[in-house]
């Protein structure tokens, strides 16, 4: 699948296919047998904090064996009682909108600032790991690749954005165990991703720019009223003035909507994550949020609410892959298709008869 930054409304970016790997560069190498881990190795080390231990043990999350899947949600379950305790915020923004490049500012500034730990994670429902998978890239974020606070994670592709999002949450549980008091979660602004990652962060943060005419596709998909704040990048050199100014435009429609049920007025600012122009002011805004909420109670809200979210979507989607990979379900559904389009069968018909068919084999 060509990758949605591609699109032609994006200009001025190219992501690059990739290439396939030769499966084996020395015919000699004999991969040594390693001794299987158990639950207990990876949870013990996972809140010992040792990174290896965390990225094998997100690499079992994001593992399509029913096996892995199985010892995944043994660790998963195990951490739970150590994770809660960080903040977590949603990024986000067009491609080319400056995403990794703030995300190398914004880490650096609140290490050194707020000190803790950081994991940079991803939602990009396209990403192929092999064949150039560009979100949480560590070559697009160079200085925070090498902190030692700082662990960055591309995103899973597991296909549908429902199952990259579900592994996306559960890594952010044993990131948390693992003792990252901070997370960031990068989303690709096309499509529903974004509806995604605010279902599992404190605070969404949007990154717009100037005079490309996203204000309006912002509030079109209803991204704008997810936003607790939106900061305007590339506001530098002769882009100043078009920055102001379409922070102004933003200010304006957010009046539009409907107050937050957080009691927080959503804030538009202007900054350059290149020039390291205006980090702070945004940072301070996070934070000011984050007390705000905390003493009001929205923040465990928002939490809970996003719990009972995830337990309805993980049912939701058990129930839709049952369904659809059911094989006699699966042999008969075409035809139904057809007697539906021939108006032999009324599309209520076909459903119920389709749906009589689950519990067969
Ligand atoms: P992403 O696709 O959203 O991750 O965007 P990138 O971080 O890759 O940035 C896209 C382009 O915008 C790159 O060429 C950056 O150098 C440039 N860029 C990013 N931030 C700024 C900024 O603050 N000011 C200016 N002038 N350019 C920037």
């Amino acid at each position: 699948m060509d990758h949605p930054e591609n699109a032609e409304e994006y200009k001025g970016l190219q992501v690059n296919a990739g290439v396939d790997q030769p499966e084996q560069v020395n015919p000699y190498y004999r991969r040594k047998k390693r001794r299987q881990l158990t639950v207990s190795d990876y949870v013990e080390g996972i809140l010992k904090g040792d990174i290896t231990m965390l990225s094998q043990a997100v690499t079992l999350v994001e593992s399509v064996l029913p096996e892995h899947h199985a010892v995944a949600q043994e660790v998963i379950e195990k951490c739970l009682p150590h994770t809660g305790q960080s903040v977590r915020i949603g990024i986000s923004g067009v491609p080319g909108a400056g995403k990794s490049t703030s995300i190398d500012v914004f880490g650096l500034h609140v290490l050194k600032e707020y000190g803790g730990k950081l994991a940079v994670l991803a939602i990009d429902p396209s990403s192929e790991r092999t064949k150039g998978s560009i979100l949480g890239d560590k070559t697009r974020m160079e200085k925070l690749a090498v902190h030692p606070d700082a662990f960055i994670r591309p995103s899973p592709s597991a296909g549908s954005l429902g199952g990259v999002a579900r592994k996306t949450r559960e890594t952010i549980v044993l990131c948390e165990a693992a003792g990252f008091d901070k997370i960031f979660v990068e989303t690709v602004g096309v499509g529903q991703s974004e509806t995604a990652c605010h279902s599992m962060v404190d605070f969404f943060l949007l990154i717009q720019l100037a005079g490309t005419g996203d204000e309006l596709q912002g509030i079109k998909r209803g991204i704008m009223e997810m936003a607790d704040g939106i900061i305007i990048n590339k506001c530098d050199g002769d882009n100043i003035h078009a920055a102001q100014l379409a922070a102004t435009h933003f200010r304006n429609a957010l009046h539009l909507f409907p107050a937050p049920e957080s009691g927080w007025t959503p804030r538009v600012l202007t900054y350059s994550g290149y020039y390291d122009i205006g980090i702070k002011e945004i940072w301070d805004m996070v934070y000011e949020y984050i007390a705000f909420v905390r003493e009001n109670g929205y923040f465990q809200y928002r939490r809970n609410e996003q719990a009972k979210y995830w337990m309805y979507e993980t049912i939701n989607q058990a129930l839709h892959d049952e369904f659809y990979h059911n094989p006699a379900i699966a042999a008969a559904i075409e035809q139904k298709e057809r007697q539906v389009l021939g108006g032999e069968l009324t599309s209520f018909t076909a459903a119920s008869q389709l749906l009589a068919m689950r519990g067969k084999k």
